[in-house]
């Protein structure tokens, strides 16, 4: 039996990176997973490698940032699967490293939209229908970059500080309701997003020296950051709430 045997699940930014792997995990888990992305093409090959293991996966393609597509996506979810039990708002976007003073309030307005409104408005749409079944997991994907500022990436930090506060916030809204909600704090993963850090620095022969920014000596992968959303999402944390956990391999304990 699966830790997500017959839970109905949403998993965002599910094209790619940690939301594929946790999409599959999911999935293997025993959940039935709409997988949503803004790249239609890449979550639908997603989702269909998903259906061909046996599982429940379906694909949709959607601006996680946007208030229209949140209730859009939340409802394809109550249409295919008769409910919600667990969302991982995961979706999010770097937006590059550029100089402070170079930086222009449209670039703050699209991550903080995408990385903070969008985590947001996804707990908005689905904590009502959690809450008037009684229970329910959210979990949202910051960064150790929320816990400690990234030189150069001040949006990108400021939003995943943010998500923090939103997970705290939530979780203290939803007081007595049994939804839980809480976030995973990723360090460096090599994903699609941190192509161009590994590339960069592929180029400039110091790859190996990215792992030893933390003490286990290496990068993280998009699985063990998909370990920790299973386990948030899943009644092994019946009693884990209102947190945000580094899977980082000790970079935030330097
Ligand atoms: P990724 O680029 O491989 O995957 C992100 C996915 O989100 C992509 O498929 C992309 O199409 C999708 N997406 C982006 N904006 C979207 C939107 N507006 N609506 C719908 N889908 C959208 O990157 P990843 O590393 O897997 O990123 C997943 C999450 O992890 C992000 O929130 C990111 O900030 C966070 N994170 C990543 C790292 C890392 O080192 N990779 C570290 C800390 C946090």
């Amino acid at each position: 039996m699966g830790r997500l045997q017959g839970r109905r699940t949403i998993v965002t930014g599910a094209a790619s990176g940690i939301g594929r792997a946790s999409a599959r995990l999911f999935a293997r888990e025993g959940a039935s997973v709409l997988l949503v992305d803004r790249s239609a093409e890449a979550v639908e090959a997603v989702a269909a490698e998903i259906r061909a293991t046996g599982a429940t996966a379906v694909a949709m393609a959607a601006d996680a940032g946007s208030e229209a597509e949140v209730k859009a996506y939340v409802a394809r979810a109550v249409a295919e699967f008769g409910g919600i039990d667990a969302i991982y708002a995961n979706a999010g976007i770097s937006g590059g490293l550029t100089p402070f003073f170079d930086l222009t309030v449209e670039t703050w307005q699209e991550i903080l939209r995408v990385n903070l409104i969008g985590p947001f408005l996804a707990i908005r749409e689905v904590a009502p229908l959690m809450i008037a079944q009684g229970h329910g997991a959210i979990v949202c994907t910051a960064s150790v970059a929320g816990l400690k500022a990234n030189a150069g990436g001040a949006p990108y930090s400021a939003s995943k500080a943010g998500v923090i506060s939103l997970v705290q916030t939530a979780a203290n809204a939803f007081y007595g309701t049994g939804v839980r909600v809480n976030a995973v704090c990723p360090g460096l993963i090599e994903t699609g997003m941190t192509v161009p850090i590994f590339d960069h620095a592929r180029k400039r022969g110091s790859e190996g020296k990215l792992g030893q920014l933390n003490p286990l000596n290496r990068p993280g992968q998009p699985e063990e950051i998909a370990a920790m959303a299973c386990f948030l999402a899943s009644d092994e944390a019946s009693y884990v709430n209102g947190q945000a956990f580094p899977v980082d391999g000790g970079l935030s304990s330097t």
